[in-house]
């Protein structure tokens, strides 16, 4: 974990919050590569569940929803993490993450007893408008779900679609975690991508299935080793109070095992609440069987900063080329910020410069997410690239200019993976790269 924080410090993927005022827990910042790599994240869950699909309806709800909507859904009365105190140290933990030994809990810290935990509410509370009285209270959302459930209607009205169909979302969400911890595994301030997804009744189990095994092909999208994605059926003890089923997917992060994300079948738990609470009618009328009821709801629930931490641990590799140890990431094409990097071999000699920024103009044209880079030698520019999982170099120099007319117009392009090199002429450069990275 520590080389893999410092890396994405070092390389400008993601900064701690607030670093310069010393922080603030539980908040990171993502640099110019780490916005790169969670947009490449981002919209290949977009493209695979709203894009390529007929049923499903994106949306992006306010954060600041209505405190009724908290009431209703439970939160406020039960979304909360068992807290325990060090009488000692006065550190604060989450009862349900340290182990009991002969029935007793310690503090992870300096070994004191624990007292009994009490629970606490992991909604951060804020007041809207000027007024600061329980009429204004409001939260910051701790899930995108909820501006799903409670623009149900909405979709309904406008769309008028035919069961089973989904809502999408991709936002921000809150939560006042006891103990933030693990980088970006844990924190206060979270992005998630949440589908709820409704069915008839009868029907839940088939659409359960269908979302397993998408929620599979996604984390195959994003390139993470199959073998280091679990699923976990969760009992029945175990599963949040309004869920039937649930399986929470995990992975081997660094620091062990951990859920990645879950999929659960909701009933009619949310539709049912929102409609006691708000007094408005969110039933469906089925015109094939004339009859009108609350869908029911399956909902796939993606974290996307532990999709990042478990893209950028699986791709951290260490290696020795060329007699020298290298650390690189092995990103798949997809998700990598950065696809070519184009470099003249010297940065002193204008007519190298000129024609690696034609080749770059001509490159970026095509794939996008091409770079120049003219700084420092070779060697550092390779290592650098590699650092940030760069799967291709382009390398122009004097042969290039014709110092070697048979090599007139051609280019080294180099392989991250293998550190090879090969020759190719510019008219067959972009195919080639086009071919090997989408
Ligand atoms: P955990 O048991 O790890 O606290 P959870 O079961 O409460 O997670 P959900 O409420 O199901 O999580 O949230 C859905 C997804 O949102 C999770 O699978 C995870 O990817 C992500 N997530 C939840 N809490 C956090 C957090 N504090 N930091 C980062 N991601 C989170």
């Amino acid at each position: 974990m520590e080389k893999i924080i410092s890396l994405c410090k070092r390389r400008g993927f993601i900064y701690q919050g607030s670093e310069i005022y010393g922080g603030l827990a539980g908040t990171w910042d993502y640099g110019p590569l780490g916005v790169a790599l969670k947009n490449n994240i981002q919209n290949l869950w977009w493209k695979r569940f709203v894009l390529d699909r007929e049923d499903m309806y994106g949306m992006d709800a306010a954060i600041l929803m209505n405190q009724n909507v908290w009431k209703a859904s439970g939160h406020v009365a039960g979304f909360a993490d068992p807290l325990v105190e060090c009488p000692k140290c006065h550190m604060r933990f989450r009862a349900d993450h340290i182990e009991d030994v002969d029935g007793v809990k310690h503090c992870p810290t300096d070994k004191t007893i624990l007292g009994a935990p009490r629970m606490f509410n992991m909604m951060l509370k804020t007041n809207v408008g000027a007024l600061e009285d329980d009429s204004s209270i409001s939260y910051l959302r701790p899930e995108t779900a909820q501006g799903m459930f409670v623009n149900f209607k909405n979709v309904l009205d406008s769309f008028h679609p035919k069961l089973p169909f989904g809502m999408a979302q991709i936002g921000k969400a809150f939560r006042n975690e006891i103990a933030p911890r693990d980088f970006i595994f844990r924190v206060r301030e979270l992005e998630q991508m949440e589908i709820e997804y409704f069915v008839k009744p009868e029907n839940w189990d088939g659409s359960f299935e269908e979302f397993r095994k998408e929620m599979w092909n996604y984390t195959k999208d994003v390139g993470l080793p199959q073998e280091m994605v679990h699923e976990l059926e969760v009992a029945d003890g175990d599963r949040a109070h309004y869920s039937k089923r649930t399986i929470d997917f995990e992975f081997d992060f660094p620091f062990g095992k951990s859920e990645l994300y879950g999929l659960a079948y909701r009933t009619d738990f949310d539709l049912k609440s929102h409609t006691t609470g708000s007094t408005v009618d969110l039933s469906y009328f089925d015109e094939e069987s004339k009859t009108r009821f609350l869908p029911h709801c399956i909902e796939p629930s993606f974290g996307v900063g532990r999709t990042m931490l478990a893209v950028l641990s699986s791709a951290y590799t260490e290696d020795e080329l060329g007699g020298e140890t290298r650390a690189y990431l092995k990103l798949s094409p997809k998700v990598a910020p950065v696809l070519v990097a184009v470099f003249p071999l010297l940065k002193n000699k204008p007519e190298l410069v000129g024609k690696a920024r034609e080749v770059y103009t001509n490159l970026k044209k095509e794939l996008g997410r091409v770079v120049f880079d003219d700084n420092g030698n070779i060697g550092k520019r390779y290592r650098r690239q590699d650092e940030i999982g760069t799967p291709f170099c382009v390398t122009i120099d004097f042969d290039t200019l014709g110092e070697k007319p048979e090599l007139l117009d051609t280019v080294t392009v180099r392989d991250r993976d293998t550190g090879e090199q090969k020759r190719l002429s510019l008219k067959e450069l972009t195919s080639y790269l086009r071919d090997a990275l989408i």
